[in-house]
């Protein structure tokens, strides 16, 4: 079965598929459609954001629902606010041929009264985020004790995001009798929960495997110093020259930095984050859509159910704790049965990472090199020799040309294209220029014996530094923040430990007066950073310790003085270089 029309559809689907334009179905169209439309069944369906999952569920819902009556007949949950008005628009369009029929979003951050007057109306469809829904059932305005279809839309993103209760809560207002579809781009053992809980029996479709990464995105990453992280984004941009991409970072800080950072050095990037107003972020969104800004730069819960069609690249600025929040981040790529490419900037330190996510995406993510600097300007230049060769000429241009010739009519054809090159690339030539042309460090394990191998334990210098956890750093950050404020780009800091309001770290003799020197100026949330030499390394003492709360309560008991601490006693967050 390879056309719409095989597929059981109704004529008026038919018509509006053909409005959209679409070809054929996606695999999980091929999969669903027929089954939902032909069984009354429950559904758990496996499939990335982008692969068609909303005209997957939508349009057997606009087939089986009755729009003669005006009960609420279908209830759609999705984790956020953005997705649920692109679901309800998405099948608003696929309902262009079905008069009468009324699907109403009810999300947050709205007016209820709006919502709740289109509702009045007869919501045969409700799509849905948690907290909004569980408002309108409190105050009665919604009613889905009839409903005949519920279906949970990014199942593991509501999951993630703490909506278990609510969900709970919401569906204890719907019939027993129902059929529940449950579409999920992962399956964590919460979700199965989920699906044990509400479905029976459920039917399951996998599409690609389970937890895997969308097969039409490749992956890659590169490895530098923490240092050089930044300097890399933007040589990655820059030999892209038409990347449309999201950029991934931890925290909504590191996400503010880099967006500045961007717009600093003339990129046409914005940030998303949570510390922006509601409007500010829809503002931010739509101007991404209709790509006015070329590179979004976000944090993972503002970017959560974003889905834009035709992003070319996401980039894993850092990446992130948790192994399937990347399949999320790569999932808004590849969409739409087009190619995409997810890139992972990482340090020696965080290298380790790669092969569990390349386990849990089951796909290969391929090491390569930062891109030198006379390979960026080459293909800037072919970028432009494209974009000359395939412009349309404008009439204003064709009458502009008499005195355009006649200005340059000393000028030699090629002297011409020299100078064009240099008006319209100057800005690569001079800043690269006057860099290095390597960028990569070596990748882990390439390199001869690193330099925690090479110290010998009684020349290990232990250091104290004034800031932990509750400055939102743990040992990896910490790290590249102490290697890039002293400009360090080997393995010079190492054994990292995080506590909650300071940490500690060791590094050989020769970085000693330079590591205790280095951060004078620094602040760092408004503190001086302080940096001291403390105990040495005791080794038998640091075996008895296990875990950070044991510590603590042996603090307690012995009445240890603050200033005595032994840092090789805890070992809460030890890194493993
Ligand atoms: P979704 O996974 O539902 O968010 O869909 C991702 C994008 O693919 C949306 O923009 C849809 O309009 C589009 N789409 C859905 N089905 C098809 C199809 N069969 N062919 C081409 N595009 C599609």
């Amino acid at each position: 079965m390879s056309s719409f029309k095989d597929i059981g559809l109704k004529p008026f689907l038919i018509q509006a598929i053909e409005d959209l334009g679409f070809q054929k179905p996606t695999d999980v169209q091929k999969e669903c459609i027929p089954l939902l439309l032909e069984t009354d069944l429950d559904l758990v369906a496996l499939a990335q954001t982008g692969t068609g999952k909303t005209a997957a569920f939508g349009m057997p819902l606009l087939q089986k629902i009755n729009i003669n009556s005006n009960y609420t007949q279908g209830l759609i949950l999705s984790p956020t606010r953005e997705l649920c008005i692109q679901i309800t628009k998405e099948i608003q369009s696929y309902a262009k041929h079905l008069p009468n029929v009324n699907v109403v979003a009810v999300y947050g951050g709205s007016n209820i009264q709006e919502q709740s007057k289109r509702i009045k109306k007869g919501a045969h469809i409700i799509v849905a985020t948690p907290g909004r829904m569980q408002d309108m059932q409190r105050r009665k305005i919604v009613n889905i004790s009839k409903i005949d279809y519920c279906v949970l839309d990014e199942a593991d993103e509501m999951l993630n995001m703490g909506f278990y209760e609510d969900i709970i809560k919401i569906l204890s207002k719907a019939p027993k009798q129902k059929n529940t579809w449950l579409f999920s781009a992962t399956m964590p053992l919460s979700v199965s929960k989920i699906a044990e809980k509400f479905m029976n029996s459920p039917n399951e479709i996998v599409i690609g495997n389970k937890n895997s990464g969308a097969k039409n995105v490749s992956h890659e990453y590169y490895t530098v110093s923490g240092r050089q992280r930044f300097e890399a984004l933007k040589r990655l941009v820059d030999v892209n020259p038409t990347i449309f991409g999201c950029i991934f970072c931890r925290t909504k800080r590191e996400t503010q930095k880099v967006a500045e950072n961007l717009i600093e050095s003339g990129y046409n990037a914005s940030a998303l984050h949570g510390d922006l107003s509601q409007n500010q972020r829809d503002t931010v969104m739509n101007s991404f859509r209709k790509k006015q800004i070329q590179l979004l730069v976000a944090t993972d819960v503002a970017a959560r159910g974003i889905d834009v069609d035709n992003i070319t690249h996401v980039i894993n600025y850092q990446l992130p704790d948790e192994n399937e929040v990347y399949t999320h981040r790569s999932g808004r790529t590849g969409r739409a049965e087009k190619k995409g490419i997810s890139i992972i900037i990482v340090t020696q330190s965080e290298q380790r990472k790669i092969r569990s996510i390349e386990k849990l995406i089951q796909s290969k993510i391929t090491h390569k090199n930062i891109p030198d600097t006379d390979e960026i300007c080459r293909i800037q230049m072919l970028s432009l020799a494209k974009k000359i060769s395939n412009v349309e000429p404008s009439l204003s241009a064709e009458k502009l040309i008499p005195d355009f010739t006649n200005e340059l009519n000393n000028l030699t054809k090629e002297d011409i294209l020299k100078r064009l090159i240099t008006v319209e690339l100057d800005r690569f030539y001079n800043y690269y220029s006057d860099k290095s042309k390597k960028l990569d460090t070596p990748k882990k394990g390439s390199s001869n014996k690193n330099l925690v191998e090479r110290i010998n334990k009684k020349d290990e210098i232990r250091y104290h530094i004034n800031i932990g956890e509750r400055d939102k750093y743990d040992w990896r950050s910490l790290k590249d923040l102490i290697k890039s404020s002293l400009g360090f780009n080997g393995d010079e800091i190492f054994h990292v430990d995080t506590m909650r309001n300071f940490s500690f770290f060791s590094s050989g003799p020769n970085e000693k007066s330079k590591i205790l020197k280095g951060f004078n100026s620094l602040k760092i949330n408004n503190r001086d950073i302080d940096v001291s030499v403390t105990e040495k390394f005791d080794s038998k003492r640091a075996k008895k310790s296990k875990t950070r709360k044991k510590d603590r309560s042996f603090l307690k008991k012995k009445s240890v003085k603050k200033n005595k601490i032994n840092p090789f006693k805890y070992k809460a967050k030890k890194s493993k270089q």
